[in-house]
């Protein structure tokens, strides 16, 4: 049994600042990290490859070369092959044009019975790109994913929706989007980290996957960003005093002018 994780590399959010002249992310000095619900698919496709033994695990990423090392991370947690798909040709991709790509190569990879994906990326943010490569796998796909089971060809999972969850399956193949509360992703071992580098990590470019060039790339993105700013705080905020009865009784008197609650009346 097959499976390919798809990981994206992204800047560490919590530093991310974007230039207030030029619209775009401020880069220097920002380090990057493998998108944490990317994370979480890793692990959850190699505890399938130790419980199960007939598994193997390959990491995809599509990114510019530096996005290396978020496949030597994969390869020290301990999947079994790293694929690196970098080209100009890609550059500009949004997230229809990602997609596209990265289905050319998991059909490269031949018969996949499961596609691990992130729920979104913490940059990007759409939660686009695993819908769309199931989309265009012609595939089933199970998104929001907080747990999951292979029981023959069944994948079934815990999804979680606002106010609850419900069991969903599908069969194999299929592309399941996980979410960080699937599990917990390990720590690589110093042996691990050590065999990653001695490992290869293959890089694709167009030439090596199935894709027209006028598939991929900003001619083939059809989102056009307008602008990218920081949206200015503009919360007022209110300090409460006084003991903590005053101060519930202020609380709920606020709230009932602002009409988010609405007191009982009397019996
Ligand atoms: P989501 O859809 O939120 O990601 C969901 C899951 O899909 C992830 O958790 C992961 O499992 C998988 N995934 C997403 N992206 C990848 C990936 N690259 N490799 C492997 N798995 C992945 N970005 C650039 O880096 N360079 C550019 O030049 C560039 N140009 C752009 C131009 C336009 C017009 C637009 C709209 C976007 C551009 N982007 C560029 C951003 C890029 O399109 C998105 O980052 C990318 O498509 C993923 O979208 P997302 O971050 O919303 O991921």
């Amino acid at each position: 049994m097959k499976i390919v994780v798809c990981i994206k590399q992204v800047p560490d959010t919590n530093e991310v600042r974007i230039d207030p002249k030029t619209g775009t992310l401020i880069r220097d000095g920002v380090p990057s990290i493998i998108n944490p619900d990317d994370k979480n698919a890793l692990e959850e496709a190699i505890k399938l490859k130790e419980q199960r033994g007939n598994v193997s695990v390959s990491a995809l990423c599509m990114g510019p070369p530096q996005a290396d090392t978020a496949l030597r991370e994969a390869l020290a947690m301990g999947v079994d092959e790293a694929i690196l798909l970098s080209d100009r040709a890609f550059s500009g991709s949004d997230t229809y044009a990602t997609s596209e790509a990265l289905a050319a190569a998991i059909k490269k990879l031949g018969e996949v019975s499961l596609i691990l994906c992130g729920r979104q990326a913490i940059d990007g943010d759409t939660a686009q790109v695993g819908p769309q490569l199931a989309q265009k796998l012609g595939i089933p796909q199970i998104t929001c994913a907080a747990s999951l089971e292979l029981d023959g060809d069944i994948v079934r999972c815990r999804q979680e929706r606002e106010g609850g969850c419900e069991i969903v399956q599908a069969q194999l193949p299929c592309m399941v989007g996980v979410t960080g509360a699937i599990n917990t992703p390990r720590y690589p071992s110093m042996a691990g980290i050590f065999a990653a580098y001695a490992k290869p990590v293959a890089v694709w470019t167009i030439r090596n996957i199935d894709v027209p060039a006028d598939r991929v790339g900003l001619a083939a993105s059809p989102t056009n960003v307008l602008r990218t700013f920081t949206p200015e705080t503009k919360r007022e905020g209110k300090m409460l005093e006084g003991s903590a009865a005053t101060v519930a009784a202020q609380l709920v008197g606020e709230l009932e002018r602002r009409s988010v609650i609405k007191r009982r009346a009397a019996r």
